[in-house]
């Protein structure tokens, strides 16, 4: 942890009292700004600022609002004291400090708060925009969107955000249209040696929600068996925890429709599990985001702010599966 003494600008020798030990744990800019000698006789007030804004505030452990805040600290008294502020926002690391303060002291915390480094960095992520592949061109939506078309517009956004992150992205098809066959999109993934291969398609059915599927035993297609157990149980341990991530982010937006094996989807009943997964040697989920035959979710994907609320419920997904290994 680095520790600074950063810049103070001490207010008149009267309220010298005001400047106490100043101590980031976190690198942090402090100003501490001229006091008034408005403030009222009990309590003081601090105004916080942070950058980025939106971190909770807590001082001495109780929280106190969302930066950009005034907080009151009633119990400031004559004699100064140190309260402990804590700035706490996700992605940054925590900003702590003592700050002197008695009653009738009006300062202010403009705080800089820095990223931690992402959990996505360096990681080899295979996206595979699903259809159209030797089976399927994918399914359409009450008022025509194409599943095909989402899966290449999701895959794209969130593979610019993996990349802004630090991942490293490949992709299973490089066009919207590319045809593309399931055990080709495997290889590439296998070749990559990707971390995880997510695999974004939309469903059809009458129930709307997002679900996630993993080859929960082997099957067998143009003569070969897969994949190994290793690579089933660690599907599985990865669709759990995409699934998480994913519900972290789309509670109250899109219900969940639960993680499933291959064996529980139509062509995966027939072979054990889907194509792509029995090729597969690295862990493989298939996502469906949403039921695109139902107008509510056709109308959530194709929208500008629905897509971005996936894409972020898939970077949420990403980060609690790499959290866990
Ligand atoms: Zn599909």
């Amino acid at each position: 942890m680095r520790c600074s003494h950063p810049p103070v600008t001490r207010p008149p020798a009267s309220r010298a009292r005001a400047s106490g030990r100043l101590c980031a744990v976190a690198l942090a800019v402090l100003l501490i700004l001229g006091t008034s000698a408005a403030a009222s006789a009990d309590g003081a007030i601090v105004a916080v600022k942070s950058k980025p804004a939106n971190a909770k505030v807590f001082v001495n452990g109780y929280f106190k609002g969302r930066t950009p805040v005034r907080v009151t600290v009633s119990s400031a008294r004559a004699e100064s004291a140190q309260y402990r502020f804590t700035l706490v926002l996700p992605g940054y690391e925590k900003w702590d400090m003592h700050v002197s303060l008695a009653a009738g002291d009006n300062k202010s915390i403009d705080a800089y708060l820095e990223r931690l480094p992402s959990l996505l960095a360096g990681r080899i992520i295979c996206i595979d925009p699903g259809h159209p592949s030797e089976t399927s061109p994918g399914c359409t939506g009450p008022t025509g969107v194409t599943e095909n078309h989402i899966n290449w517009v999701i895959a794209l956004k969130l593979k610019d955000v993996l990349l802004a992150q630090g991942a490293d992205v490949v992709l299973a098809k490089n066009a919207e249209n590319e045809k593309v066959t399931n055990r080709r999109r495997a290889t590439i993934a296998n070749e990559a040696n990707a971390a995880v291969m997510i695999r974004l398609h939309c469903d059809a059915a009458s129930r709307s929600g997002f679900s996630l599927y993993y080859p929960d035993r082997q099957g067998t297609k143009y003569g070969h068996t897969g994949p190994s157990g290793e690579v089933q149980a660690a599907s599985r341990i990865a669709a759990n925890a995409l699934h998480k991530g994913m519900k972290s982010v789309l509670a109250g937006i899109l219900p969940s429709r639960g993680v499933h094996g291959d064996s529980a989807t139509y062509v995966g009943s027939r072979q054990g599990a889907l194509t792509g997964s029995i090729f597969s040697q690295v862990p493989v989920v298939t996502i469906e985001m949403c039921v695109l035959t139902v107008a509510s979710d056709e109308r959530f994907i194709s929208s500008a702010g629905g897509q971005q609320t996936m894409v972020k419920a898939l970077v949420a997904a990403l980060e609690t599966y790499f959290r866990q290994r």
